[in-house]
C-alpha cells in the first residue's frame, strides 16, 4: 500500500500529513500560514525524502481548481496579503515529480467524509463548514463539483430572520449567509464569542434559522444523500436538533424522503472524521490523484 501526502492549506495554519489508502493518518506537522515563501518550505522541508506516491491538497480559496485552466492550481483572489495568484501547484511540482490533486478544503472534506467518514459508500455528499467563513463542498455522483470555476456556497442569499438587527459583515455582500452566521458574526451580533454564549443562549435558534435555510437551497438545488456540518461554530452540538426541527419546517413537507421525515438525525450529522476532516479530505485528494497517474 503507498503512502500519500496531504496538505491542509488553511487561511490561519497549515497541516501536513502522511497517510494509508485507507485513511489511516500515520504522521502529521502544523505551522502558521505566513508567507507563501515561508509556509511552503516548511511544507516542502516536511515531505522531502519521504516515500510518497502522491499529493493531495485541499485549500482555503478561492482557487482554480479547473484542470487546462491557464491559473489551474493557483490560489486566486484572496485578500489575504501575500497569497493572491500564488501558484501552490506549480510550487508543490517544482519540487515533487508526483502526481498532484488540487481542490478546495471543503471539496476536499466532502470525498474525505465519501471516502471514508459519514458518507462512506454514498453517491453523494455534502460538507459544510460554519467557522471563521462558510464554506461547502459537493460530490455529486461520486465526483467532486467544478465547474467554471467551485461552487460558493457560503455566500448564497438568505431571508433575514425579523429579530436580526445585525447588518452582517461579508465584505462583498453584507448579509449573505456567511455575513449572517459564520463565527464572527455571533460575536458582532451578540457581543461575546460564540464559544462563551450558553446553549441555552437565543443566539442558537437565529443561527440554527440562517443554516437550516442553506440546506434546504443545497437540498432543493443538489439532492445530497448526506449532509455533513464541520467547522468552529459546529462543536455547538445542540445547533444539530434545532437544524433538523427548523429544517423540517421550513421545507414544510415538500421533500417526502425517509431520509428527512423518518431519520434526519442521520442525514445532518457531524463528521465523522471529526478533527481530520480537513486533513483525511487531502488524502482523500492525494488517492484521487494516485488513481489518476
Ligand atoms: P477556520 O474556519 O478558520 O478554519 P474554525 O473552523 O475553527 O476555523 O472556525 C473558527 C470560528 O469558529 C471562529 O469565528 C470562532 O469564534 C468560532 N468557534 C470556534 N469554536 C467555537 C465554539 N466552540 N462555539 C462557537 N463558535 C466557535
Ligand atoms: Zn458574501
Amino acid at each position: 500500500m503507498s503512502l500519500l501526502g496531504a496538505i491542509e492549506a488553511g487561511g490561519t495554519k497549515f497541516v501536513c500529513g502522511i497517510g494509508q489508502e485507507d485513511g489511516t493518518v500515520v504522521e502529521r506537522i502544523s505551522f502558521p500560514t505566513t508567507t507563501p515563501e515561508e509556509t511552503m518550505a516548511q511544507v516542502v522541508d516536511f515531505f522531502k525524502g519521504k516515500d510518497i506516491a502522491a499529493i493531495g491538497a485541499g485549500s482555503f480559496g478561492p482557487i482554480d481548481p479547473v484542470k487546462g485552466s491557464p491559473t489551474y492550481g493557483r490560489i486566486t483572489t484572496t485578500p489575504k496579503p501575500y497569497w493572491s495568484n500564488f501558484d501552490m501547484v506549480g510550487h508543490l511540482r517544482s519540487h515533487f515529480d508526483l502526481p498532484i490533486e488540487f481542490d478546495t478544503d471543503v471539496n476536499g472534506a466532502a470525498l474525505g467524509e465519501a471516502t471514508w467518514g459519514a458518507a462512506q459508500g454514498l453517491e453523494s455528499c455534502l460538507y459544510i463548514t460554519v467557522g471563521t467563513g462558510i464554506g461547502a463542498g459537493a460530490v455529486v455522483g461520486g465526483e467532486l463539483i467544478h465547474g467554471l470555476s467551485h461552487p460558493e456556497m457560503g455566500h448564497i442569499l438568505v431571508r433575514r430572520h425579523p429579530e436580526d438587527k445585525f447588518e452582517g459583515f461579508c465584505p462583498y455582500h453584507g448579509d449573505c449567509l456567511e455575513g449572517l452566521a459564520a463565527g464572527p458574526s455571533l460575536s458582532k451580533r451578540w457581543g461575546i464569542p460564540g464559544a462563551e454564549l450558553t446553549p441555552d443562549h437565543p443566539a442558537w435558534a437565529m443561527e440554527a434559522y440562517y443554516l437550516a435555510q442553506a440546506l434546504m437551497n443545497y437540498i432543493l438545488i443538489l439532492s445530497p444523500q448526506k449532509i455533513v456540518m464541520g467547522g468552529g461554530v459546529m462543536k455547538q452540538l445542540q445547533l444539530f436538533p434545532l437544524i433538523h426541527a427548523e429544517l423540517r419546517k421550513q421545507l414544510n413537507g415538500y421533500v417526502q424522503v425517509p431520509a428527512i421525515m423518518d431519520d434526519i438525525e442521520n442525514y445532518i450529522v457531524p463528521p465523522q472524521l471529526g478533527d481530520n476532516a480537513g486533513l483525511c479530505g487531502a488524502l482523500a485528494l492525494a488517492k484521487k490523484a494516485l488513481a489518476a497517474g
